[in-house]
């Protein structure tokens, strides 16, 4: 059964714990950012930052409203990305996520044009560079474990399990609260549908959720992607066999995991 998180933006408070366990998890750094006149740090996800909690000051239906909303990769269930890479550098696994694999990328970055939310960052300031996402805490899950973000959120407005079921509850909460939420379950359909899920007291393009539709946006990239060259894609799997050696023969040494990443067991 396909996994999801169903994101309650009217239960957030804004914390951040979710951002801090996600670097934790994924052990990135910190990173110097410029202060905006907001809490809201860093301005966008990127390379060190998979996950971000976003701030909107929204005049909506005669009352002001402080809203987050999380960001990170949707986990989309007919991902662009993969369909823009020309290697097979991502892909979607019937438990939800869009995992991607660094040892297959050759670095053309087509997925971070292809996707409609703006999510595959590039290491820009590495000399070795990846392209990094939210891969769903696959590795988290894999073991009986949930996303890290998820775990450490203190008021439940991340909920984590089946995506169909995630689906019903969202629906239910509207129905139960019509004044409370806007009556769309972000993700439901976006894009075909995503394993990421959001309510939100507002309009979602008053959040800056990108209006993209219900269709999979991977047929319009299969259809620009018809129209490389053969010859392309074979130097491409060259450079990707060239890059692979590269970066193999610089890999540094696996890190033992901290004995702290133990964390809830994932509901059957
Ligand atoms: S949100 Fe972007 S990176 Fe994530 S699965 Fe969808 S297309 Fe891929
Ligand atoms: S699922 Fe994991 S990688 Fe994705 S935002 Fe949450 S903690 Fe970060």
């Amino acid at each position: 059964m396909s996994k999801g998180v169903l994101y309650d933006a009217t239960k957030c408070i804004g914390c951040r714990a979710c951002q801090v366990a996600c670097k934790q998890w994924n052990e990135m750094p910190g990173k110097p950012t410029t202060n905006t006149g907001s809490y809201e740090n860093p301005p966008n996800t990127n390379a060190y930052s998979l996950t971000k909690i976003r701030f909107s000051e929204v005049d909506y239906d005669d009352k002001f409203h402080w809203v987050f909303t999380k960001i990170q990769c949707m986990h989309c269930d007919d991902p662009a990305c993969a369909a823009a890479c020309l290697v097979g550098a991502f892909q979607k696994t019937p438990e939800g996520a869009v995992v991607y694999d660094d040892h297959k990328c050759i670095g053309c970055r087509y997925c971070m044009v292809a996707c409609p939310f703006g999510i595959p960052a590039y290491e820009w300031d590495d000399p070795m560079p990846w392209i990094r996402k939210c891969n769903f805490c696959a590795d988290r899950q894999a073991e009986g474990l949930l996303p890290a973000c998820v775990t450490t959120c203190p008021t439940g407005a991340l909920k984590f399990g089946d995506r169909e079921d995630l689906i019903i509850d969202a629906h239910q909460r509207i129905a139960a609260e019509p004044g409370r939420y806007v009556d769309h379950v972000y993700g439901e359909s976006e894009v075909g549908g995503t394993s990421w899920l959001y309510l939100s007291p507002v309009p979602f393009e008053m959040l800056g959720m990108p209006t993209v539709g219900t269709e999979a946006v991977t047929l319009n990239v299969e259809r620009a992607m018809g129209a490389v060259a053969p010859v392309l894609v074979g130097v491409a799997a060259v450079m990707s066999g060239i890059y692979w050696l590269v970066k193999r023969r610089q890999q540094p040494e696996e890190t033992v995991a901290p004995d702290d990443k133990e964390q809830l067991e994932v509901p059957k």
